[in-house]
């Protein structure tokens, strides 16, 4: 099926086509928003001091076909695995016992659960944790029947792109719908005959759930009491911040939250717990306002997910001086910690404890069955089995990738590379990595891409479907709110290993279902 489809898609275009279309995109994509900042490195030195310059987000100018199969199946688990990851985050001992197995290999898991044991030690004042989640997977091709859905990885901090995915459908959307004829549409293609991409709420159903926590915060804690805010902390020089500001854009919009964006550098500096408090309100103080001050309900991290950015140990400090605070963490560090590789390694152990039964006891066995068939096969390095079989083969290691417990791409190990890898570095550090199978997404895919540089690729791609999710839950393992909604499609040469938009390798997408 999904060869057949692939026969003639994308229809071709003329070079005249193609520049039409390609000038058509990249106005649309900074009419409406579909942008990013220049990474300073690609413009000449001086070009913009004032930093004002902003560049089309890197899209495909068709829509990719995607088996509706796969797609209803990631939906109607979206909410099951946000409970799933919640659940592991109430428990602590689960959690603790894997996590402190690789503390002696990776200093910032170390770290991380470092700042935990501490905030537990003085004791946790905020009981609720608020869970942004994507779940990202490819459509699996089996040699005899339907394509599968299978996991890539669970993202339990700073799932990123909902904003803008939202907006690459609208812009599909206008090419499909627009009059037959005009230069701005599609050529012809059966596939694009009464379909259009399923809708798309990724921006409703993220600032959804922040307002969720945002409420169930509750009155303000301080003496005399302040005005309540949410708080983005986000990364010093983000380019992405047009994909974050459109869920501030909603909060203060629609649900009428104040929004306030901190680079984390800032944290110590424009936030503070009076001392005299024991209910630890995390105040924050507007460095353009002195003479405000707002309670932040709830904090939303868009950075400090990856080691690079905990440049001293004033990060760490900052990091728990949140932690600490009675402000609702999205993500709480063992939030952050239960989505480690490592952990979804363990879940998908094909044999020993069931584990996702013993997590979701309220979720009937058939749907946890379906859970478990999105799993592609993991396996542990920790000693002698499978696992380092598998690796140190140079066969069969081409049909595997090498992951550490790292977030945001550009991290992993793959095919050939793995058993030379593994012996360039102590044996006694391969258990800080897993191994995965490799998913097979359909073999001829095609589409064409534009960069961020303008440059225009043509060629066979494999894409990653992401479908968000948002939970807000207590230490008890209450849910307070469990949602999901919108999609994230992107799309990458086949020839690349990796996968993320912001390291450069993949574009945004929009789906064609079939
Ligand atoms: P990160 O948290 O850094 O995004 P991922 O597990 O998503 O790590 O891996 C990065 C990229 O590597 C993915 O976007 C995907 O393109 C590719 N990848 C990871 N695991 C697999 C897999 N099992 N099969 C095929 N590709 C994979
Ligand atoms: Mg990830
Ligand atoms: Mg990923």
């Amino acid at each position: 099926m999904a060869d057949s489809i692939y026969a003639d898609y994308p229809p071709n275009l003329s070079a005249a086509q193609q520049e039409y279309l390609v000038t058509t995109i990249k106005d649309w994509a900074i009419q409406n928003g579909l942008a990013v900042r220049p990474a300073p490195t690609a413009l000449p030195a001086n070009a913009d001091p004032n930093r004002v310059l902003a560049t089309n987000a890197p899209v495909t100018i068709f829509p990719s076909p995607f088996p509706g199969s796969c797609f209803e199946e990631a939906k109607a688990l979206q909410t099951i695995y946000n409970q799933l990851y919640a659940a592991i985050t109430c428990n602590e001992d689960w959690l603790g016992k894997i996590i402190e197995d690789l503390v002696d290999v990776d200093d910032f898991v170390a770290n991380l659960w470092k700042t935990h044991l501490e905030v537990k030690k003085e004791g946790y004042v905020q009981n609720l944790s608020l869970g942004l989640f994507r779940s990202d997977y490819m459509a699996h091709v089996n040699s005899n029947g339907p394509p599968s859905l299978k996991q890539v990885e669970f993202n339990t901090i700073s799932s990123s792109f909902g904003g803008l995915s939202a907006l690459v459908r609208s812009l599909h959307e206008e090419l499909l719908t627009s009059p037959s004829g005009s230069p701005i549409s599609y050529p012809p293609h059966p596939l694009f005959d009464s379909n259009l991409p399923p809708e798309n709420t990724a921006v409703e159903t993220l600032s959804g759930g922040l307002a969720a926590a945002h409420t169930a915060y509750g009155s303000s804690k301080s003496s005399p009491a302040l005005p309540l805010c949410i708080l983005f902390v986000v990364q010093e020089g983000e380019r992405n911040l047009f994909d974050q500001l459109a869920l501030s854009k909603r909060l203060s919009q629609v649900h009428k939250i104040p929004v306030f964006r901190l680079p984390s550098n800032r944290i110590l500096d424009d936030t503070l717990i009076p001392s005299s408090n024991p209910s630890r309100p995390l105040v924050y103080k507007p460095p353009h306002s002195p003479d405000t001050a707002f309670e932040v309900t709830t904090v939303y991290l868009r950075a400090y997910y990856a080691p690079d950015e905990y440049k001293s140990s004033r990060d760490w400090e900052a990091r728990t001086h949140m932690e600490r605070s009675a402000a609702i963490k999205c993500p709480t560090v063992l939030n952050q910690l239960s989505g480690c590789k490592k952990i979804q390694q363990v879940l998908a152990e094909p044999t020993g404890p069931d584990h996702l039964t013993s997590f979701m006891k309220d979720i009937s066995p058939a749907l946890i069955e379906r859970l478990r068939e999105t799993f592609a096969p993991q396996y542990d390095l920790s000693t002698d089995g499978q696992g380092r079989e598998l690796a140190l083969n140079p066969e069969t290691a081409m049909k595997h990738v090498l992951k550490p417990q790292r977030e945001g791409g550009g991290n992993n190990i793959y095919k050939s590379e793995i058993p030379g890898f593994l012996r360039s570095i102590p044996e006694k550090d391969w258990k800080g990595w897993v191994l995965m199978e490799l998913i097979n997404p359909a073999p001829n895919a095609t589409n064409v891409a534009l960069r961020n540089d303008g440059e225009v690729l043509r060629g066979n791609v494999i894409s990653e479907l992401g479908v968000y999710g948002t939970i807000l839950w207590n230490a008890d393992g209450n849910i307070l709110h469990n949602d999901q909604g919108g999609w994230l499609l992107r799309t990458k040469g086949k020839e690349v290993n990796e996968g993320g938009v912001a390291a450069g390798f993949s574009s945004l997408d929009s789906i064609l279902l079939y």
